[in-house]
């Protein structure tokens, strides 16, 4: 089964209190759908501009990511830069050229409306309601979101939850949503606005999922050095919706588990290098090396 992936493709710029790389592959969609396509066909929604490297795309299609549905808009690509403390859960975003994500408007084409599985990136909610409005009913949605959104669009979000299956979010941005401070009176307050599932991630301290009287906490891989966090919460989402787009059947409480487990891995790869390198090299018995170590350290009983 394919996914669908809509989000943002960037050229980031990303210091780190020991390095510093400008113009790196970036974007929510970029690291969702590499993510999702170590599972699942991807079919890839966004814009870039004329002076996105040809060697980008080469390595989306390379993965077999189908790129109908990428536009290519007269101006610069999407630009996005931030800094890193010692503390690597602090960021600060140095600067933002929104350029030809200013006036993007996700057009599906025809082949991507019944698409099972969809995975909306980190992209302004009117934006994400804007895709589902092109779609017939797919099987699963999941929605990511930041809190810009939370603060500057908020009616189009609270539009958007009920619409979703999956909302995934981290714990602050949980927080300013709900103006909760327990993360568990936080999960049921937004499952309560609409989505039947919710994944408040927690950085380096894993996830927490929560269904209808059921609640699933995530450890987190316990690495050493980590290079670069960007886009760990989107790789996650992606390994998460492309693991689940590769199920059959519906989806379960005891399925999202595994989805959960499977962002986890990814991400922790994504982290060890910067921008999207080390999904480069990354193979599936890594993933499964690193999906059995998860499953030692919970210590508990995954149903295969
Ligand atoms: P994360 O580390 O999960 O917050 O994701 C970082 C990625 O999100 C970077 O590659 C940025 O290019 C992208 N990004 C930053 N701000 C935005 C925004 N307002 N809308 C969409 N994508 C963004």
């Amino acid at each position: 089964m394919s996914v669908l992936v809509v989000g943002s493709i960037a050229l980031d710029t990303v210091k780190t209190p020991f390095e510093e790389h400008a113009d790196l592959l970036g974007g929510s969609a970029s690291y969702a759908a590499i993510g999702a396509s170590f599972f699942s066909p991807v079919n890839l929604v966004g814009v870039v501009g004329t002076d996105f490297p040809a060697q980008h795309v080469e390595f989306f299609r390379s993965r077999q990511i189908d790129l109908a549905g990428l536009q290519t808009a007269e101006g610069k690509t999407f630009r996005w830069s931030g800094e890193y403390m010692l503390d690597m859960n602090v960021r600060e975003t140095r600067s933002v050229e929104l350029n030809v994500f200013e006036h993007f408007t996700p057009a599906l084409p025809d082949g991507y409306r019944e698409t099972p599985c969809v995975l909306l990136a980190n992209i302004g909610p009117n934006l994400q309601n804007h895709v589902l409005d092109q779609m017939t009913r797919p099987k699963f949605i999941v929605a990511d979101t930041m809190d810009l959104w939370i603060n500057i669009a908020r009616p189009d979000l609270l539009r958007l939850l009920p619409r979703v299956d999956l909302l995934i979010l981290n714990d602050s941005e949980a927080r300013l949503l709900t103006q909760q401070t327990s993360l568990i009176k936080a999960g049921a307050a937004i499952r309560a606005l609409g989505p039947k599932y919710v994944v408040i991630k927690k950085g380096e301290h894993g996830a927490l999922l929560f269904g209808q009287d059921q609640f699933f906490s995530c450890g987190a891989y316990p690495l050493e050095d980590i290079h670069d966090p960007t886009g760990a919460g989107d790789t996650f989402a992606g390994g998460l919706a492309g693991w689940l787009g590769a199920q059959d059947g519906p989806v379960t409480f005891d399925l999202l588990r595994h989805a959960v487990v499977f962002g986890s891995v990814l991400a922790s790869y994504n982290v060890e290098a910067f921008s999207l390198e080390r999904m480069r090299t990354l193979t599936m018995q890594d993933v499964d090396t690193r999906y059995a170590d998860f499953r030692l350290m919970q210590q508990f009983e995954l149903i295969d």
